[in-house]
């Protein structure tokens, strides 16, 4: 399939056996708890770059260190920077944040963000992204995850492992990949399949070097079909030796 291209029957029908075959692998997954739109944002521009465990440390210390958003943005930014320093790239996440906080402020008169849930995805989507900083995965997660509303997030695991699967063309951008997936996968199995794509990526189809003898997708994986080293596995997850 090209760039741009909307998914023909065969792309459309191969993401939806990969659907089922993550689900029957890894089950129903479920996203920590949902947080408000606002924590949401600030929470996913602090994972930019960084693992779960730190950005939920940062998050956890900034709004231990400041008793609201208001706070935050007023602060002097040294500040800001010391709270969040375990989420990395402090210097640089600290402004913006405090800059998406200003801007929000400047807009809608203080800080909130559900008025986004009466706007169409697109448009809501769109609005999220006139900040610095705010790119088309941190706001379709604060859409998918915290509003409720059909956006389907693409980070690095998910970009890798679909270009290998075939639903991508390799030079896909990430921006690129984000309309082309939503068009492939169903609204509905947004939040599952973004998940378990993940998950997939960090545990078998890793950057370096995937482990296809174990992985669930081999039948439905052009890399997988062009480079057949391994054998089609027959296992469960249950009876899976990397349990
Ligand atoms: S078969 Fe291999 S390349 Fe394909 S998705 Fe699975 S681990 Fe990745």
């Amino acid at each position: 399939m090209a760039v741009g291209q909307t998914p023909n029957e065969a792309t459309l029908q191969r993401a939806k056996r990969i659907h089922q075959l993550l689900g029957e692998y890894y089950g129903e997954p479920t996203w920590r708890n949902p947080l408000p739109p606002v924590d949401e944002l600030i929470s996913t521009i602090l994972s930019q770059n960084t693992n779960d465990q730190n950005r939920d440390r940062a998050f956890t210390q900034l709004r231990q260190r400041f008793h609201s958003w208001e706070a935050v943005r007023d602060a002097p930014t040294e500040e800001v920077i010391e709270a969040i320093r375990s989420a990395g790239l402090a210097r640089q996440k600290a402004p913006r944040i405090q800059h998406v906080l200003r801007a929000i402020t400047d807009q809608r008169g203080q800080i909130e963000l559900d008025f986004l849930r009466e706007l169409p995805a697109e448009r809501a989507l769109q609005w999220l992204r006139q900040f610095n900083g705010v790119g088309p995965k941190t706001a379709a997660i604060v859409l998918l995850f915290s509003l409720e509303k059909p956006a389907f997030p693409v980070d690095t695991h998910i970009l890798r492992v679909t270009k290998r699967l075939g639903l991508l063309p390799p030079s896909t951008t990430a921006e690129q990949a984000h309309t082309i997936l939503a068009a492939a996968f169903e609204p509905a199995h947004y939040d599952t399949d973004h998940l378990n794509i993940i998950r997939l990526g960090r545990e078998i189809c890793q950057a370096r070097k995937p482990k296809c003898v174990i992985c669930p997708l081999q039948s439905e994986c052009e890399f997988f079909q062009k480079n057949p080293t391994q054998p089609y596995n027959t296992l469960s997850r249950k009876n899976s030796s990397t349990d």
